[in-house]
Formats: C-alpha cells, structure tokens, sequence
C-alpha cells in the first residue's frame, strides 16, 4: 500500500495527483525512506557543501540554485540547499523543483505547514535572506517593537486583516473579583461555539487562540500571579463573547493581566500561526483488530481543547533525533445514535485509533508508548463544517482502511443532531474481513436506527462469500449514492489512501455530484 509519511514539500502536477488538497507519493528508490534521511542527516557530513558556515542570501544569489543537482530553496526567510533530500523526498524530486531557487513557502503551506521542515532539513540551512532595504518592506506595523502594538487590548488599525467595511477586529478586556480573573474576549462573531477557543495554561502562562472563520485571535499573557488548574470557558455564541474564567490561587487584588509574549493579541490567518502542541498522557491502549488501536490520551487539566467533527490533531514525536508529525482523526468512544452533548470524558480526552505498520516511521514508536507516558498533541485543524450537514436528506460515506476515523464523529452527530436526515450509507473498503473496524458496532448501529445501512466491499477476500469483493469503482458507487428521492439534499464524504480518494472523487464527478456534494477528508 501507499501511505503519506511527512514530507518537506507538497506534492501535486507531474509524477501523482494530489487528491483535493492530499497528497500522493512517488515510489522511492530502496535506501531512501525517511528513516533514511534522518541516519543520512545525522552522519556529520556536509549536505550544504558550505562546512557549516552560515550565509545572507540575497535574491539572486537564491536564484542561481534553480537545478537538481544545485537546488536551494527558502522557507521562511530561511534558505536550505535540498540537493541531498531530492530522492528522499515522498512527493518526487519534481516537487521541490517547483519551488528550487525561490521563496518557497506559498507552496508549502499550501499543503503540509505542519511539517517539521526545520527539523528535517536541520542539516541543509544555508543561512538567512539576506535584509531588503527598509523603504521595500510592505507591513510597517509588524516592525513595531511588541509593547508599541498594544493599545489597551485594541488592535492597531493598521494590523486589521479582513478587508470588509465592517470593522471585526477582535478585542478583549479582563476584570476581576475577589477570588477571580475574567478575560473577555469580544470576537464580533456570531455563531461562535466552545470549539472555537482553544486555552493553555501552563508555567504561569496563558494561551488563548479564538478561531474566527480562517483566522486566529492569539491572546499570550505571562500572568501577573498563579491561577488554579480548572479553567472555565463561556461562549454567548449570538453575540460571539468568549469568557475565560481563571480561579486566583490567593486573593491579592492584580493590577494588571500581565506581561504580553510573543505574538500576544494578533490576529492573523490560522495558516500563518504555527501549530501549537501540549503535552498530553497516554491512559489506555486497546485493541480494535490484530493491527488498528483506540489511544486514550488525557489532555492536561488546564487545556480546553473539543476537536470539532471531521477535524484532525497532529501527533508529534522526535524519532532518531528528528521531530516527526503526523495527523490523526480522534473518534468517539463508540457508535451511538443518541449522541447528545459531549459528556466530562470527551471534553478532557482524545481517543485515536491509530494503525500500527510495522515497516512504518511513526506508530511503531507510538506503539511503544507505555500507559502514563506523554505524547505532543497539537491544535485541530480541518475544513469540514457543520454547516454541510445541517439540512441534509441523505449522507454517503465512502472509507476505506483507517479513512474510517472521521466517520465516526461525524455519524454520531448527524444520527443525533439533523432532523432532515433521511438515509446515512457507508461503504467502507478494507483488505480482508480482520481489517474491518468496529464491525460489530457498525452492525448493531444498522439495527438499531433504521436511517443507517452498511455495506463491507473486501479487496482480498480470506474466505469466498463473506460479503461484497472489489475495489471502489464507478459501478458499484453508482448503485450505492442513489438520491432518496429527487432533488434530495444529499453530502458524500469520503477518506482513504490518497488513490482511493481521488478516484472516488473523479467517478462522483463522473456521476454528475457537484463540488458542495462532495467532501474529502485530508490534512
Ligand atoms: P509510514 O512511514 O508513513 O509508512 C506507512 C506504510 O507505507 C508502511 O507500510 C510503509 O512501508 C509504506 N511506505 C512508506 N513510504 C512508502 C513509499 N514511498 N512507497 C510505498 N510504500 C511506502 N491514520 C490512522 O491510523 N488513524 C487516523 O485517525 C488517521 N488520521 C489521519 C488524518 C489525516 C488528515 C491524514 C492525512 C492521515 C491520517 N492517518 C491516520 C494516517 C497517519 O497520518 C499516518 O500516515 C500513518 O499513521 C502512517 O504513519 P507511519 O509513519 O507509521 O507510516
Ligand atoms: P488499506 O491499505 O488497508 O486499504 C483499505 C482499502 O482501501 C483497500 O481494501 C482498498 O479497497 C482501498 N485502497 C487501497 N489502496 C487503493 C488504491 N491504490 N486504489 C484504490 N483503492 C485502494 O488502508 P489503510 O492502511 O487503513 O490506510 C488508510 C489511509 O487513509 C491512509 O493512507 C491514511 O493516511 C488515510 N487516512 C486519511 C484520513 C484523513 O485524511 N482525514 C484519516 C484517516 C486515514
């Protein structure tokens, strides 16, 4: 099988397709898989040809580096001679020849932002851009020392992003009691939800990230005194005010918040804030089948992180000295037609189910994790919407393997929240009988609510007769994603290894479903 391991580049055009926002991979030449790099990387040779002399690179300087076998590029101001990765790279040497002796961080933002690049291409740093002259820069506000910035918790105007008549800048303020802090964050958003926000509290410092459509509102505060653990969050979702309440640990009267850190009250694109990770335990490990495990992670007590329906977390470990992620779907405990709010244990948990490959880079390590240990879980990220579901009639789900995992939140919601729904079918593609995940609770779900069907298709059958055999094809969707009746409201998501995603999009297309009809599940 082909599975995406994290690659410095994305990977789209000539060698493979890159599913709707996915990507695919090239095969790899025997020697050179990621592990490989990483021993390659930590050899002590000299990958930049500079004998670790670091250089100001100016444009043209960059722009001189344009082939594969001189290829320099710049991620962030910072430039890597990627010469050595080429055949390492899962995406194809193409790929990077994309963006070889230019800036190169469009590109790869556009697909896999989290990738540890610093990490991973530690090895290749030629140095830094060389400085434009001051007159060339475009963002004067962003050359303000920090506290310049700060006008009593208004932004500067200067500083506003969205570009709409109406100012929507967020702001906040904070007010205390004898024995509490309140930061009020006003968002100047309706509809916003408790997923919405995201809080740290940790070493006396306070993080909160507020998700406004695609941008994020950062408050980052070195508080004035230490606050208890259980941190409260309030959401008036008509008016979009967020509350965050901190319990003081002493009843001293603060006369101020604190000191602001780094990036404290902006407000930029999500794409453009680093992922932010929290460490988080490892409470259980159980068995799904003989190779698929649910990974209960409890996050820490000051965190208030809800992964929203459809979204992803990003797992980060630091294997052969390298810090490797990788993005995982949490799912529910189980299968419920009767989900109603999330109860204490969702809001504090994460449950993964994660497929161990024995040949794989990261969860074999993540396997050997031993109840107690601690694992760096991020933010969420991801583009479903509740909003695609809330009137629908009919939901088609097409998995394949652990392409399962945003099924399962999304099944819970929607068998309990949408009243128009008519009919949810899944058809979900695995190897062989063993690999089915939750069979039996899948099953048991099809008795019980009668709006939900399930159909197994198996690519390598163990026994004959047990079932549909066969890979995603036309013919079979074609019987399967039948409107229930005409006109119908109707979503059809679907997840998989990057080939099956992207044939099954292109036979949805072929079936006459529209762009909106369609979604697929990808980091
Ligand atoms: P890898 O090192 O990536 O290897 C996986 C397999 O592919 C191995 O058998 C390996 O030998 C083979 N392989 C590696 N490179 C190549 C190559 N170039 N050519 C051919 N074969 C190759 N997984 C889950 O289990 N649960 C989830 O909830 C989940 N959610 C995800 C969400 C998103 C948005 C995405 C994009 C992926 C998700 N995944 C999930 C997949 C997960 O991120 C990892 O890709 C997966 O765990 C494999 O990681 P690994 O490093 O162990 O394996
Ligand atoms: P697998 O190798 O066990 O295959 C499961 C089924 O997928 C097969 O039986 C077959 O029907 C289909 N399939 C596999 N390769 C195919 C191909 N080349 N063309 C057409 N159909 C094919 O699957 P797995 O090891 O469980 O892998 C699951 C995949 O799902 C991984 O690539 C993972 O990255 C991806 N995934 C993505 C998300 C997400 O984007 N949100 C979430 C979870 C998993």
């Amino acid at each position: 099988m082909l599975n995406v391991p994290a690659q410095a580049f994305p990977a789209s055009g000539s060698q493979q397709r890159a599913a709707a926002g996915g990507r695919s991979k090239v095969p790899l030449k025997p020697g050179r898989s990621l592990m490989d790099w990483i021993r390659l990387s930590k050899s002590g040779k000299d990958l930049t040809g500079l004998k670790g002399r670091l250089i100001e690179v100016t444009e043209q300087e960059l722009a001189k580096h344009s082939k594969k076998d001189d290829c320099w590029i710049c991620i962030r101001g910072l430039v890597y001679n990627v010469t050595p990765y080429m055949e390492y790279h899962p995406g194809g040497d193409d790929e990077l020849m994309r963006a070889a002796g230019t800036d190169g961080t469009d590109l790869f933002d556009q697909v896999h932002r989290w990738v540890n690049y610093e990490s991973m291409l530690k090895e290749c740093l030629v140095g830094r851009m060389a400085l434009k002259p001051l007159a060339a820069t475009t963002e004067t506000c962003c050359a303000l020392p920090e506290e310049k910035k700060l006008l009593n918790g208004m932004l500067p105007k200067n500083k506003v992003l969205d570009t709409s008549s109406k100012d929507l800048t967020p702001s906040y303020d904070w007010f205390q009691t004898d024995y509490l802090v309140t930061v009020v964050i006003y968002t100047k958003q309706k509809g916003m939800n408790s997923e919405m926000v995201i809080v740290d509290y940790q070493d006396g410092r306070l993080r909160i990230d507020s998700i406004l459509r695609d941008y994020s509102y950062l408050l980052h505060i070195e508080l004035s005194y230490a606050v208890q653990e259980d941190i409260a969050v309030h959401v008036a979702e008509k008016v979009g005010k967020v509350e965050i309440v901190l319990k003081k640990k002493d009843n001293i009267a603060w006369s101020k918040l604190g000191q602001p850190l780094s990036s404290h009250n902006s407000f930029i694109k999500c794409t453009e804030r680093g992922l932010y990770y929290r460490k988080c335990k490892l409470i259980s490990k159980t068995e799904v089948t003989h190779d698929t495990k649910l990974f209960c992670l409890m996050l820490p007590q000051s965190t208030h992180l809800q992964v929203p329906v459809g979204h992803h977390i990003y797992l980060k470990q630091i294997i052969a000295g390298t810090e490797i992620v990788k993005p995982y779907t949490p799912v529910s405990f189980s299968l419920k037609s009767d989900f109603k709010e999330p109860s204490h244990h969702d809001r504090t948990h994460l449950i993964l189910m994660i497929k161990i490959y024995p040949n794989g880079l990261f969860t074999p390590e993540l396997d050997h994790l031993q109840i107690g240990d601690y694992i760096s879980v991020s933010n969420s990220e991801g583009s479903f919407k509740k909003l695609q579901v809330q009137t629908l009639e009919d939901l088609f789900l097409l998995a394949a393997g652990t392409g399962f995992t945003p099924m399962v939140k999304l099944l819970n919601y929607v068998l309990t929240n949408v009243c128009s729904l008519r009919t949810v079918k899944l058809m979900f593609f695995n190897k062989t009988e063993d690999d089915i995940l939750w069979r039996n609770q899948l099953e048991q779900l099809a008795l019980k609510d009668k709006r939900f069907e399930v159909q197994f298709i198996l690519s390598e059958p163990k026994k004959e007769g047990t079932g549909k055999q066969g890979k995603i094809s036309s013919s079979l969707l074609s019987e399967f994603v039948k409107r229930s009746k005409k006109d119908s409201k109707v979503l059809i998501c679907v997840c998989g290894p990057a080939p099956f995603t992207e044939q099954g999009i292109q036979f949805l297309q072929d079936l006459g479903y529209s762009k909106e009809e369609v979604h697929s599940f990808t980091a």
